[in-house]
């Protein structure tokens, strides 16, 4: 999970919003999509994988929607589908094996990705789970997200995303700086590319490159 800013709310959800009797089934989302993924940088709020505009994306209401909020920029994030359709080997919904909004459904959060301090209690293991210093956050993140089931591809898919860059930095050379290679690493995992996109699972990789960052300062 990491630090989402949000920026402005496109002028199809303020219309919405603003006509008496329409809600947000009514809305058409295209827009709205679009800017959720961008200032995403594509990729799911909660576990970090990569989504697109097409049928990977659904449109979360972080508090369980209401009256109130349903159309309220602030309260809706893009998520993944959460394996929502992962079936067994009898054609069984997994409930188990569900992530992220699908897991979530209509409880509340307490630990909130718009919320820096938030993020900053977030820290990984180099074999891929995702922790928090918060006992509540952990919580969250274990049972409410499902964001670390052994069973499912998560933590394998983060240390999968962290293994480029710790094979780099093991190329090092006896005495040279890692410094200039730390920097160009902090810059990928903090930058999004020409096609708007921040790397899949971004969080793992920006911890364990300032964490190295603050070994060589
Ligand atoms: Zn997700």
């Amino acid at each position: 999970m990491i630090y989402i800013e949000k920026k402005s709310e496109p002028d199809s959800l303020r219309v919405q919003r603003e006509t008496p009797g329409a809600d947000f089934d009514g809305l058409d989302k295209t827009d709205l999509r679009k800017s959720l993924l961008e200032e995403q940088g594509y990729l799911c709020a909660y576990c970090m994988k990569r989504i697109r505009k097409d049928k990977s994306v659904k449109i979360e209401h972080y508090h369980a929607r209401n009256a109130k909020n349903h159309m309220d920029y602030e309260n809706l994030l893009a998520v993944c589908t959460g394996n929502q359709t992962l079936k067994d080997d009898k054609g069984k919904v997994q409930r188990d094996r569900f992530t992220c909004d699908s897991c979530k459904g209509e409880k509340e959060l307490r630990i909130n990705p718009q919320n820096k301090n938030d993020m900053k209690t977030i820290k990984y293991t180099n074999s891929g789970l995702i922790q928090s210093s918060k006992e509540d956050f952990q919580n969250d993140i274990d049972h409410i997200l499902n964001l670390n089931d052994v069973h499912g591809h998560l933590i394998r898919n983060r240390e999968h995303a962290l293994q480029p860059i710790i094979l780099r930095l093991h190329k090092l050379k006896q005495g040279q700086d890692a410094m200039p290679i730390l920097r160009r690493l902090e810059k990928y995992c903090n930058e999004i590319d020409e096609h708007g996109q921040l790397p899949e699972y971004a969080g793992i990789m920006r911890w364990y490159v300032a964490k190295q960052i603050r070994k060589h300062s």
